[in-house]
């Protein structure tokens, strides 16, 4: 542990540490960046700033037919409907709102197979269990970061003549033996919102397989809107403007450094908390980098001595604001009432009680990270007495 003087602590204690932090360029780079706005006076509908990040983008990722969107949530409800699905899509109940909105919002019914007790992804075996005529698709998340098993899933979707979709708002830059997240199944959904590894201040990114839907994605994405005197699809306005990409192009060049630095982050604390019964970390995948996008322990009461809900309350007491993420799991939201029971996917139901992510950002400092340990530490051992 790094060393501190107990007075310093004290008073270090006092300022707050939220959960994550945006990361931003310096200032003057952004202002250079958008200085050409004001000669082409062009803020919107596909211009340079967007073209130009979509083909950085398509180099960093390694992924082609990358089509930036005002956010990631409307990238991934577009890429849904620019796929023409019906029926049932089988996904996870362990994510953020937004992957099983995206399906309903697009009239197709959500069907929750459990997930991976290791890294929280779906169980291909559960996926497979699920499966009945009115299937279409398989909509996964990367959980973390950490890849899915995309190699089952891939075998199952075209044993059945499923499509293949995943949710890869938290995999940027994630690569599996050289190989981009964004080019698994038949598409994919990158989201570049503030909190996010890398961001566009708001913003996401659809990736598909087949150049034919890039086509398609880029209507949809613009009212239905076909030709000067044409629309031929009723649809919304999901596009990103030139301003959020600026702030793409800029936050690009700082990118590895950012992930560099997170990984120093996640070290510190996993060297802290090493050895300590009950905590979990996020499990290292063979061949798959990491992006460090978030900082998720899983907590065991039994062995631990105190449950999650108790940590994140004592660390909210202390000024530490952590997430549980994810919970309530999607199947048991309110605006969801009586249409799922979140009993009959039990792994998925423990990860939402024991899961909680700790703080993670490149500039958390070492002696925030120290502190919250700490805090955890003591914790422990109260709990064990
Ligand atoms: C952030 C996130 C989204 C939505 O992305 P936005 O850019 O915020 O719209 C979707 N799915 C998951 C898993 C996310 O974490």
């Amino acid at each position: 542990m790094t060393t501190v003087d107990p007075d310093e602590l004290l008073t270090k204690a006092k300022a707050p540490v939220l959960v994550t932090q945006s990361s931003m360029p310096p200032m003057e780079e952004y202002f250079a960046e958008i200085a050409s706005l004001w000669d082409s006076k062009w803020l919107t509908n596909r211009g340079e700033k967007v073209r130009s990040l979509e083909a950085a983008l398509g180099e960093y990722l390694s992924v082609k037919n990358g089509t930036l969107f005002a956010n990631g949530h409307l990238a991934l409800e577009t890429l849904l409907a620019a796929m023409d699905l019906e029926g049932e899509v089988i996904t996870t109940p362990f994510t953020f709102a937004s992957t099983t909105h995206a399906i309903v919002r697009n009239g197709l019914t959500p069907v929750f197979a459990d997930i991976k007790a290791d890294d929280y992804t779906l169980d291909p075996a559960a996926v497979e269990a699920a499966i009945t005529p009115r299937t279409s698709a398989i909509l996964a998340v990367h959980v973390y970061g950490g890849l899915c098993d995309v190699d089952a899933l891939q075998t199952i979707a075209d044993r059945h003549g499923l499509a293949v979709i995943y949710d890869a708002a938290h995999a940027f830059g994630v690569e599996r033996d050289g190989i981009g997240a964004g080019t698994f199944g038949d598409a994919s959904m990158f989201s570049f919102h503030a909190t996010k590894v890398f961001n566009t201040i708001e913003g996401g990114l659809a990736t598909v397989k087949d150049p034919q839907v890039v086509e398609r994605l880029h209507k949809l994405q613009n009212f239905g809107i076909s030709g000067p005197e044409r629309v031929t699809d009723v649809a919304g306005n999901g596009k990103m403007n030139e301003f959020a990409a600026a702030m793409g192009l800029c936050n690009l060049r700082y990118i590895d450094g950012e992930i560099k630095r997170r990984s120093v982050v996640d070290a510190q604390y996993r060297a802290n908390l090493a050895d300590v019964p009950g905590i979990t970390f996020l499990a290292k995948q063979r061949g798959v980098t990491q992006n460090h996008a978030y900082l998720p322990v899983r907590i065991t009461e039994d062995e631990f001595g105190v449950s999650r809900d108790r940590i994140y309350e004592d660390l909210k007491q202390n000024g530490v604001t952590a997430r549980k993420y994810f919970f309530p799991l999607v199947s048991d939201f309110e605006a969801y009432a009586g249409k799922f029971d979140s009993s009959d996917t039990p792994v998925a139901r423990r990860a939402a009680n024991e899961v909680l992510a700790l703080p993670m950002f490149s500039d958390l400092a070492a002696e925030d990270v120290d502190r919250i340990t700490t805090e955890l530490l003591n914790l422990h051992f109260e709990g064990r007495v």
